[in-house]
């Protein structure tokens, strides 16, 4: 069953995997020809010009080749010119730029501006298509770079083709990156509108898992050259979007970590977690005065948003890493499951990170994405794991409460069995005895004819007594099936009565009875009786050898109304607010679980019960089940 589970989860991955990459690997329609060198002019502070045709006289020009482009700028330059001779070009061609890195771009073909790009922000990746006609051919196309980051020069992927063809493919190129963010930023506005139906133990799990899930999709978007590209005028927007989704991921990441594995030791993930929450607000701070001072902090904001940040993701995966190995050894499944998600998201981005420096800073990263889509898959597989997992521990906890419950209320029953055999025993033993003696008169005189018949009656009458207490007896104390029937009320305290006059016989005090007929409630007769006996028993106990209890029931409003009074001992406050409680007692030989059951008994026929008590004067009960005929059908077959 969970081994199919799995199955179908990779299957998912693998056709996500063979499919997706095939859309978003779409690269620019066959070249025609691509550019295989240029030549490029570092400048400093000192010698910067202004016009092209400046640039293109003067000397110090370096050749590159775009097998081994170089973008990495010398420390002393500031800006770049690159020179490219261009090819025979036909009818409606373009040139594009894979990656041009820079903040600015100006580029000029015979002297002439011929496309223009300018950011304030700190995005340094650009793809630039730029139209030609067959009278550019054998020109130089000059273009004129500038940076404040590290990066300055062209990557790989130069190519003339037909300009149509160029644009279809250039208006693609990036989309896939915002349509798998949309995805996310989806997926986490959909779970956070679940998150309603959720309990607070849930809770804090689920929402965690959104707020990792929608800062990815922020992280996808904000790193996509597709906007800048295209709406490159809001770049500011979307590179806040960038940090501020890395603000609330790296925390969220660690409280759901938090949740699923515990704080760790000595509480170090709960720490850690709250140190991020406190650096991500720092951040947000330092993001939104770097944007109010028009970027003049940026070079002290990159240390806080980069360098900082980048330390600080070091140090959490270690810190994950270590747990994660921990939990391993424990052979806890979600540690594996959560491992794979994360050694699948490590071992893409650890190879792509290589491949990016190897090729000197000229590779695209992207195959990561596909890591973080594993890295989540995981997290929600966790989630879905923990739900359910407590879901079957409510299930158990409840059927376990189900048997404690009529367990306790067996083990009551045989309490009350045990103590009132002792008084049945005697009662039957006084009839008993009295036929006896009399059986024995008769033996001796037989003579006294005139009296024979009502010794005889007499006799009869109390072996009939006899038989009718043990049959009481015996049917309270049989196990009997949940049976439900519609009683009625004169019946069950008949048989009450049976069991409950020789303990008051035994103990001292009398009872009162006054249940008229055709009181009809619905239950189950043997539990019924094993509450009243509860009541009534406790009343007498506290009658203290002398004394009544009265019992009377009636109809009101729909309802049938038992009520059942003592004038013993009594209650006050505190013993009153405890009753029912398990195990409570005042008495030396007392179980306290006899109100527990009753109360319990009286709940599941859909009744209620009051106490009423003063010291020194009575306790009474009152007890009201709803009347058998405005029981509907269904519930009486389910009580
Ligand atoms: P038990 O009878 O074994 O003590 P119960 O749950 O039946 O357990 O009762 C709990 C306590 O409530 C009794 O010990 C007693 O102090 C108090 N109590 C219950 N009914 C009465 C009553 N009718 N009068 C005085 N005290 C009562
Ligand atoms: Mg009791």
């Amino acid at each position: 069953m969970r081994l199919n589970i799995f199955i179908r989860i990779f299957l998912i991955i693998a056709s996500i995997l063979l499919i997706v990459p095939n859309l978003a690997g779409a690269s620019p329609a066959s070249a025609d020809s691509s550019i295989s060198s240029w030549q490029i002019k570092w400048e400093s502070e000192a010698d910067r010009l202004a016009a092209p045709d400046q640039a293109l006289k003067a000397d110090g020009w370096q050749d590159i080749q775009a097998s081994e482009p170089a973008v990495s700028k010398p420390e002393y330059a500031v800006s770049a010119w690159i020179r490219i001779k261009l090819p025979e070009i036909g009818m409606k061609q373009g040139v594009f730029f894979r990656s041009i890195y820079a903040q600015n771009i100006t580029a000029f073909l015979g002297g002439e501006e011929v496309f223009r790009s300018e950011r304030k922000y700190w995005f340094d990746l650009n793809r630039v298509l730029i139209p030609l006609e067959n009278h550019d051919s054998g020109q130089e196309l000059v273009l004129h770079l500038k940076s404040q980051t590290d990066r300055l020069g062209l990557g790989r992927g130069i190519n003339i083709s037909d300009y149509q063809d160029l644009l279809r493919s250039y208006a693609k190129f990036d989309l896939f990156d915002i349509i798998l963010g949309s995805a996310f930023v989806f997926v986490a506005f959909v779970m956070l509108v679940c998150s309603v139906f959720f309990d607070r133990n849930q809770l804090k799990s689920w929402l965690a898992l959104c707020f990792i899930i929608l800062p990815i999709g922020g992280i996808l978007i904000g790193y996509s050259p597709f906007l800048y590209t295209f709406y490159g005028e809001y770049g500011f927007l979307y590179q806040g979007m960038f940090d501020l989704s890395l603000y609330v991921f790296l925390p969220s990441l660690m409280m759901f970590f938090e949740q699923l594995f515990g704080s760790g030791y000595r509480g170090i993930v709960k720490h850690f977690r709250r140190f991020q929450i406190a650096y991500s607000i720092f951040g947000i701070i330092a993001l939104t005065v770097n944007w109010a001072s028009g970027y003049a902090l940026q070079q002290y904001y990159f240390f806080v948003s980069v360098t900082c940040i980048g330390i600080i993701m070091l140090a959490q995966f270690i810190l994950i890493l270590i747990i994660l190995v921990r939990q391993l050894w424990n052979r806890n499944i979600d540690s594996i499951i959560l491992s794979i998600g994360l050694a699948v998201f490590a071992a893409v981005s650890v190879a792509e990170l290589l491949t990016f420096y190897a090729s000197s800073k000229t590779y695209d990263l992207s195959w990561w994405k596909w890591g973080l889509v594993a890295f989540v898959l995981s997290l929600i597989v966790l989630l879905g794991r923990r739900i359910s997992y407590q879901h079957k521990l409510i299930i158990t906890y409840s059927r376990d409460l189900e048997i404690y419950n009529s367990e306790m209320q067996r083990s009551e029953k045989m309490e009350i069995i045990s103590q009132l055999a002792a008084s049945v025993a005697h009662e039957v033993r006084n009839p008993l005895q009295v036929t006896r003696g009399l059986l024995q008169l008769l033996e001796r005189r037989h003579d006294i004819a005139s009296n024979t018949e009502s010794y005889y009656k007499l006799a009869i009458d109390e072996l009939d007594r006899a038989s009718t207490i043990i049959t009481d007896f015996l049917t309270f104390a049989k196990p009997e099936l949940e049976q439900v029937d519609e009683l009625d009320l004169a019946d069950e305290f008949k048989h009450v009565e049976g069991i409950i006059v020789p303990l008051a016989n035994l103990q001292g005090g009398h009872l009162e009875m006054s249940v008229p007929r055709s009181l009809r409630i619905i239950g189950n007769s043997s539990k019924l009786k094993q509450a009243l006996i509860n009541i009534i028993k406790n009343s007498i106990e506290a009658l203290e050898g002398s004394g009544v209890v009265k019992i009377w029931a009636y109809e009101e409003s729909e309802q049938v109304v038992i009520h059942i009074a003592d004038s013993g001992a009594g209650m006050d406050e505190r013993i009153l607010e405890r009753l029912g409680e398990p195990y409570f007692t005042n008495k030396t030989k007392g179980t306290g679980l006899g109100l527990m059951v009753t109360f319990r008994i009286i709940e599941v026929m859909q009744g209620t019960i009051k106490f009423k008590s003063q010291k020194g004067v009575g306790t009474e009960a009152m007890i009201r089940f709803p009347a058998a005929r405005y029981v509907e059908t269904n519930a009486k077959v389910s009580i």
